[in-house]
C-alpha cells in the first residue's frame, strides 16, 4: 500500500463492546504500521454508537491497552457518541435527495440479508411504529473497488442488497451512515480493517457517493479465527490481551500479518514497533479472509 502522492492519514475504529484481543490488536497495528511507513497520521475513532451492545469502561480499557502496546495516535480521539449533529445532516441530505424512505418490518419480515425489498416503500403514510430509515439502492447499482489486500470486490449491490438502514428503529444511527460521515470528516484517506467489514464496504462506498464524499482506499485484513473457525471477537469471548505481554502480543500479530521477525534483542514495544514500521511488508499480508489462530495471546 504505497502512498501516492496524497497525505495519508489512517484510522483504527473499535467499538467499545470488550477489551482489546488479539483480532482488534492485529487491526490496529496494521492500520498503524501502514500509517507510519508511509509517513501518515493515525487517528483513533470510538465507535461508541451503540450503548445496548458497549461495556462499561471498555472505552477506557481499549485505549489503555492500545498505549500500553505502544500504539500511540495522532489528534484527539473521536467519540461517535458525540457526534450525532453531523449524522443528522446528512440523513437530511439523504432524504432531500430522495433516497431514504421509512420500514416498519419486523426481523421476520425482512429477509436473511435484512433488506426490505419493496414491502415497505408503497406504503409510507400507513407504517406502524417504530420505524427505521433506509436508503434505497437501484436496482442496476454495481459497485467495483480494488482492495490492496484481497483484491477487485464487484458487487450488484442493488441486486444483492437493495436497501439498507441509516437509521435504527431504536432511533441510533446505523453503522454504515455513521463510519462514512466520520471517514470523511477526518480526512481518512485509507482504511485498513478486518476482512469480517469486506462485504459493508460496497455500502459506505455507495453512502459516499450520494453524499458526495470521497472514497478512500481500503485494505481488507484477514480475521483470526479459533478452532472452530469461529471470529476472534468480544462477542465470542475471545481473552483481552494482558498488557504485561505487551511486546508478545506484537510479535504474534507480527507473525500473523506475515511480517519480518523482529530482532530477539528488542524487548520493548518501542524497538519493535519502529522496527516493524521500517520493515512493514503489506504484500506478505495472506491474501484470504481467515485465518485460524495457531496460537493465542
Ligand atoms: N467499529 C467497527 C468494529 O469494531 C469497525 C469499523 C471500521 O473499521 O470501519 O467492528
Amino acid at each position: 500500500m504505497p502512498d501516492t502522492g496524497q497525505s495519508y492519514r489512517g484510522r483504527f475504529a473499535p467499538s467499545p463492546t470488550g477489551p482489546l484481543h488479539l483480532g482488534s490488536l492485529i487491526a490496529a497495528l496494521a492500520s498503524y504500521l501502514d500509517a507510519r511507513h508511509n509517513g501518515g497520521a493515525w487517528l483513533v475513532r470510538m465507535e461508541d454508537l451503540d450503548p445496548p451492545r458497549e461495556e462499561k469502561d471498555a472505552a477506557g480499557r481499549i485505549l489503555d491497552s492500545l498505549r500500553d502496546h505502544g500504539l500511540l495516535w495522532d489528534e484527539t480521539v473521536c467519540f461517535q457518541s458525540q457526534r450525532g449533529a453531523a449524522y443528522a445532516a446528512a440523513l437530511k441530505q439523504l432524504s432531500e435527495s430522495g433516497h431514504l424512505f421509512y420500514c416498519d418490518c419486523t426481523r421476520q419480515q425482512l429477509g436473511p440479508d435484512g433488506a426490505c425489498r419493496g414491502r415497505c416503500a408503497p406504503r409510507q403514510g400507513q407504517l406502524g411504529k417504530p420505524t427505521a430509515t433506509r436508503v434505497a439502492v437501484p436496482p442496476g447499482c454495481r459497485i467495483d473497488f480494488m482492495d490492496e489486500i484481497q483484491g477487485t470486490v464487484t458487487t450488484a449491490l442493488g441486486v444483492e442488497l437493495p436497501d439498507f438502514v441509516v437509521r435504527r428503529k431504536d432511533d441510533l444511527y446505523a453503522y454504515q451512515l455513521a463510519v462514512v460521515v466520520d471517514d470523511a470528516w477526518q480526512g481518512i484517506t485509507h482504511i485498513v480493517r478486518g476482512s469480517d467489514l469486506l462485504d459493508s464496504t460496497p455500502r459506505q462506498i455507495f453512502l459516499q457517493k450520494l453524499l458526495g464524499l470521497p472514497t478512500p482506499r481500503y485494505s481488507h485484513l484477514p480475521v483470526i479465527t479459533d478452532a472452530s473457525g469461529q471470529k476472534f471477537s468480544k462477542q465470542n469471548h475471545a481473552p483481552a490481551l494482558d498488557s504485561h505481554d505487551a511486546p508478545a502480543n506484537l510479535r504474534t500479530a507480527l507473525d500473523f500479518l506475515g511480517q519480518p521477525k523482529p530482532p530477539a534483542g528488542l524487548r520493548t514495544t518501542a524497538p519493535i514497533l519502529q522496527f516493524a514500521s521500517r520493515n512493514w511488508r503489506p504484500g506478505e499480508i495472506p491474501a484470504v479472509p481467515a485465518i485460524a489462530a495457531t496460537h493465542r495471546a
